[in-house]
């Protein structure tokens, strides 16, 4: 799932040992970077954790955010990402972080490192998640298959069956199981057949949200302090591709208006969730446009090039995965180099 998949360990390995990234041209690497987080916790001992791509520990945020600035870049906000962009001032290469779901590990665990740093940052709340009542179905797959001896259910038209012994097999059945249903068409199918699975493990998924996700004083809490940029993820954290336009206008619609009702303002800057190649495309850039959005930050991956002033609402990012926390791949990956290799030297991906 990230960036290991398509460039591989010893890709990554090869261009460090090369020096590759540290000599690159600016054509090349990019004038900036948007790093994608989610969760940022202490390690955890469990053996099985399929989303353990979406979380890093405090310390290595720590770390990482001195070498973003050690190797010359600078930290700014989305806003001066955007006026960067437009403008064309890219006399310093940046870093934008960004910070997925509105979890509330970001408050107790993230924020002091960031703070102490004096690192601006955005968050990216869905409405829904914050009201209480969100599906983070993702991790109802991985409580409802920890919870399983067996698994037999039906994706489309394929029949599957597990047996669960160990954590081995719990991952392959997530493997297998999470893009089998991140391939069906209708978003609505795919999270009746996680809520069936987590319903038969005897998983509540309805207490899910509230012990992941910040409720709206704790986000409001966030967003008094000026280093702090809170935008919008939707509101029920659609995949706005599989969604018709007037369901993905209204969701869009209820986030923003939600987010003015509670924070007092209308967020600027926008976030597709999940945000790859099936759940956002075309349509969806424009309709963010139409919104009003400054920027739309997309999953897809790569650095910002001059040539995204004409694309603010199909920004590409790269994600700090859990899986593979070490300075050295993500001072490789912060370069561009990689993104740039995996995409043909081709700077922009918007349609
Ligand atoms: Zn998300």
């Amino acid at each position: 799932m990230g960036l290991r998949t398509q460039i591989g360990v010893v890709g990554l390995e090869a261009i460090h040992a090369s020096r590759l990234h540290r000599v690159a041209p600016r054509f090349m690497t990019g004038v900036g970077t948007i790093l994608t987080f989610h969760q940022v916790r202490p390690a955890r001992p469990d053996g099985f954790q399929p989303n353990g791509n979406l979380e890093i520990t405090p310390e290595f945020l720590d770390r990482l955010l001195s070498m973003i600035r050690a190797s010359g870049n600078e930290i700014v906000s989305l806003d001066e990402a955007h006026r960067r962009l437009r403008e064309g001032d890219f006399e310093r290469r940046f870093v934008v972080l960004t910070f997925d779901d509105g979890y509330r590990d970001n408050k107790t665990y993230a924020y002091p490192v960031l703070k102490r740093h004096r690192a601006p940052f955005a968050l990216f709340v869905a409405s829904r998640f914050a009201d209480g009542d969100g599906d983070l179905w993702w991790i109802a797959l991985e409580r409802a298959i920890a919870a399983s001896e067996r698994i037999e259910t039906t994706i489309g038209t394929t029949a599957y069956r597990f047996t669960l012994a160990g954590d081995a097999d719990r991952r392959d059945a997530f493997d297998t199981l999470y893009w089998a249903l991140r391939a069906l068409p209708d978003e609505d199918e795919m999270r009746a057949i996680i809520q069936e699975m987590a319903d038969r493990a005897g998983v509540a998924t309805g207490a899910i949200c509230r012990e992941f996700c910040m409720d709206w004083r704790e986000i409001a809490d966030l967003a008094a302090d000026p280093l702090v940029t809170v935008g919008s993820h939707t509101d029920a954290h659609i995949m706005l591709a599989k969604a018709p336009a007037d369901r993905a206008h209204a969701d869009i619609a209820r986030s923003v208006a939600r987010m003015q009702a509670e924070l007092g303002t209308r967020p600027a800057h926008f976030c597709f969730p999940v945000g790859d190649r099936t759940s956002a495309g075309p349509r969806d850039f424009r309709m963010a446009g139409e919104f009003g959005f400054k920027t739309a930050l997309t999953t897809r991956r790569g650095a910002l090039y001059p040539e995204h002033r004409s694309h603010m609402t199909a920004l590409p990012r790269i994600s700090v995965n859990g899986d593979y926390q070490t300075l050295r791949y993500a001072e490789t990956l912060l370069s561009g180099v990689p993104t740039a290799l995996a995409n043909g030297f081709s700077r922009l991906d918007v349609a």
